[in-house]
């Protein structure tokens, strides 16, 4: 069988393109896949995407909005991201990323009165794998965080129903699953209204390293205050990181290139002023050619002449009257340096971080999100004496961020993909 060696078999999946090894005898094998390297960056995208609490339909809106062409050459959908689970669909559910081909998932069979092949799933386990470890894309942690991702997505399914509430509906938070109590250790959730407390409490769970005792935490906390306290240290640490001085260097860059490309008035002119002087010794040409052949003189090309006259006239005026072109260049190359200068870039941040807190923009919050889950590891959240607010440990990862860059090249990309973006946010601001 096909697959027992390695090959898949069944349609080509997003991520892989058909491989051009051949066997002995010169042919092409077939069934066997390599990993297309671009489309795979792609498949771990939308996997670290959901495991990071990103629905799947954000995540094809999202795909869509940055120009990724989706499976087969169309836009992205929703379900082709999230599939049915049951069936093995779909690019969160596809083994083939962690590098295993799985096969015998359904089951063929005629229907002896219409004749018809109709194909009905067999169990999950009856369904046989193989592991094909060059067609990994996905890591196995990854994975497993998509999966825990599922059980969760699962849970608020059950309840919801139960509640009557549509809680899958319910946005992913900013600090989601990154919550740990000072005291036992054990995760901070949201109970009551939109308040944050200790699980093991609100259980009542004997904690083992308490010697068998209940957490005595009791601290909560409310999302609002919880996100905020944490939304504003992260300036901060933008700052040491010289991130602002970073994006200012490469919006400034962004723009002057853009400045560069664009031809210049005087460009225009220029190349307006040559073609009218063409046109013109283009007639007086054919006046001249005319009179040696002793054809009479026409009034129309006299008159076309002396149009052409005026508008050389008046475009040489105009480029006489712009200002040296170096000087107009560096002007405006000093405007943009004011406009994206290190300061106000940190100003635009705070903005974001501003919006994102207040919820007033859900889109300011989704372009932080990443970058602020990234950024932060745990929050822990600790006991205080009596109505004092909760303690608030923020275990960052700015080393980690530091080396892979990958978070300010995020911001970076968010902040050249949107030029408009300072004036629409203050203008929001204002
Ligand atoms: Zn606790």
């Amino acid at each position: 069988m096909a697959v027992s060696k390695g090959r898949a078999s069944t349609c080509l999946a997003y991520g892989y393109r058909l491989s051009q090894q051949r066997d002995a005898s010169g042919d092409r094998i077939r069934g066997l896949r390599d990993v297309d390297p671009a489309k795979a960056e792609i498949v771990s995208r939308i996997f670290k995407m959901y495991a990071d609490g990103i629905s799947p339909r954000d995540i094809a809106h999202l795909l869509n909005k940055e120009g990724i062409i989706g499976p087969r050459g169309s836009a992205w959908r929703d379900t082709a991201i999230r599939g049915a689970k049951t069936v093995g669909t779909g690019i969160l559910n596809n083994q083939s990323y962690i590098g295993r081909i799985v096969w015998n998932k359904r089951e063929y069979r005629k229907n002896p009165d219409t004749e018809r092949r109709t194909a009905r799933m067999n169990d999950a386990d009856q369904w046989v794998s193989k592991d094909v470890p060059t067609m990994r894309i996905v890591s196995d942690n990854l994975w497993a965080r998509a999966r825990a991702r599922d059980a969760e997505i699962g849970e608020l399914y059950q309840s919801a129903k139960t509640n009557r509430l549509n809680a899958t509906q319910r946005p992913e938070y900013l600090l989601s699953r990154m919550l740990e109590c000072a005291e036992c250790g054990g995760p901070y959730a949201i109970s009551g209204k939109d308040r944050y407390s200790c699980t093991n409490r609100k259980k009542r769970l004997p904690i083992e390293a308490l010697d068998g005792a209940c957490c005595s935490n009791s601290k909560t906390i409310t999302r609002h205050e919880l996100e905020e306290r944490v939304l504003n240290c992260i300036p901060v640490a933008f700052y040491s990181m010289e991130i602002f001085d970073r994006i200012s260097q490469r919006m400034i860059t962004h723009e002057v290139n853009l400045l560069k490309q664009s031809p210049s008035q005087r460009d225009e002119l220029t190349a307006a002023l040559k073609a009218t002087t063409q046109r013109q010794n283009s007639i007086i040409q054919q006046i001249s050619d005319r009179a040696a052949e002793g054809r009479p003189r026409l009034a129309a090309l006299d008159d076309q002449l002396d149009e052409l006259e005026a508008t050389r006239e008046k475009l040489a005026a105009e480029l006489n009257a712009l200002a040296e072109p170096v000087e107009d260049f560096q002007e405006k190359v000093a405007k943009l340096k004011a406009q994206f200068n290190p300061a106000n870039m940190e100003i635009i941040i705070r903005k974001l971080i501003f919006l994102a807190r207040h919820n007033a923009d859900e889109q300011a919050k989704q372009r932080l999100m990443p970058i602020v889950r990234d950024l932060i590891q745990t929050v822990v959240i600790g006991k205080t004496p009596g109505h004092q607010p909760a303690s608030l440990q923020v275990h960052s990862s700015i080393a980690n961020i530091m080396a892979s860059m990958e978070a300010i090249d995020v911001l970076e990309q968010q902040f050249l993909a949107a030029a408009d973006l300072p004036l629409r946010i203050s203008s929001r601001m204002d």
